[in-house]
């Protein structure tokens, strides 16, 4: 099916455009420098930016797809997680289309999007698989049995963060390093000089009774507290505080959790598949020490092109098209926005 998919959950407005699992367009518009001078997301802010990008970003997605819009099967938008104020334009404007336009609406999950966007880059997806989202909001193993949430247990979250996301721990240490914001490329770029053995940081919940019970969670805001502190300790001592060497070592201490949780979720559930999504799955030094340990462990890695990791419409267009393909019901002009849509539901 022909889907054009609506993205608005937070600072980045998208309008992808896909027939199946081709990628026919994918315009993004950002307010990221809006946000920079406040150090992070700024609500009001991005709500605005996306009532103003909206109509200009579709009419480029279809443009680049040369697509007329009377053409597409179906309207797939983002319902849920995410800031309100932003969901409600994006959803709004699916709404009006989907109305205007006589065709079905899906109001559909962003994070499952995250994982679903792979399918534009290696096709169907074996399943069962486990998918490792990493992004700014959430960071979780999920075992993917069906990405349109029908089949099987569709999507179960095997385990996920009980403090910060990942993309939330690098923007916090980017902060506290004096760097910009978003804090997850530049602290990514800084890192690539440095020595990740420079020092030890913590790992959470990796050893004894916290990996007994947190098996596949996650904890970052100790790491966080740790960067911190190891700075503090510095310029209080009067040294110099060597930022590519504390970049490397913080990173190194965040991809060695994930990745070791991530093989060792794929191992207990038997599958032979993994797969990464979110803002985070873009970092370089997570992409490689992912495609070794799952080539150590016998396991295929799946991993989108870096573009298709942080938020764009592409990824909601092909989950609708998945959701679709399953025949899922579509929303009806109720169709309401949840901040905290849980990930397991997919279709709302
Ligand atoms: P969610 O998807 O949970 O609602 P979000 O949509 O805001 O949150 P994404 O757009 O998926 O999150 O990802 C943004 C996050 O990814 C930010 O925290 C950013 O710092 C991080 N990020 C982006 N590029 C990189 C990178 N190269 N290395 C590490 N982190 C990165
Ligand atoms: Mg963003
Ligand atoms: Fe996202």
């Amino acid at each position: 099916p022909l889907v054009l998919g609506i993205e608005s959950s937070c600072d980045e407005t998208g309008v992808g455009i896909v027939r199946g699992h081709e990628l026919l367009a994918n315009e993004v518009a950002s307010s990221v420098e809006e946000h920079a001078r406040f150090g992070g997301v700024v609500p009001e802010i991005a709500s605005r930016a996306h009532l103003e990008a909206m109509l200009p970003t579709l009419e480029r997605a279809c443009a680049t797809a040369d697509v007329d819009l009377t053409e597409v099967d179906a309207i797939a938008v983002t319902a849920g997680p995410g800031l309100m104020g932003a969901l409600v334009v994006g959803v709004a404007a699916a709404k009006a289309l989907a109305f205007a336009l006589d065709k079905p609406l899906y109001g559909v999950n962003h994070l499952a999007g995250h994982v679903a966007v792979d399918l534009l880059e290696h096709g169907p997806l074996p399943t069962p698989c486990v998918a490792l989202l990493v992004s700014g909001g959430h960071t979780s193993l999920l075992l993917v049995d069906d990405i349109a949430g029908v089949a099987g247990r569709g999507i179960v979250e095997l385990g996920s963060t009980i403090d910060d996301a990942a993309g939330e721990a690098y923007d916090k240490v980017a902060r506290l390093l004096g760097l910009p914001y978003p804090g997850g490329p530049v602290v990514d770029r800084a890192a690539a000089t440095g020595d990740p053995r420079a020092i030890a940081f913590p790992r959470g919940l990796t050893s004894g009774r916290d990996l007994e019970r947190h098996r596949f969670d996650f904890s970052f805001s100790g790491l966080k507290s740790a960067v911190a502190r190891w700075v503090e300790t510095r310029e209080r001592d009067g040294l110099d505080v060597p930022l590519p060497d504390v970049a490397a070592s913080f990173q190194e201490a965040v991809c060695d959790v994930l990745t070791a949780k991530a093989i060792d979720a794929c191992a207990a559930t038997g599958a032979k598949h993994l797969l990464i999504g979110g803002g985070v799955a873009a970092n370089g030094r997570l992409r490689s020490l992912l495609a070794e340990r799952a080539d150590a462990a016998g396991v295929t890695l799946r991993t989108p092109r870096p573009g298709l990791c942080t938020d764009n419409g592409a990824m909601i267009a092909v989950l609708g098209a998945e959701v679709v393909n399953a025949g899922g019901r579509p929303s009806g002009p109720e169709l309401g926005a949840d901040s905290s849509l849980p990930v397991s539901r997919v279709l709302v």
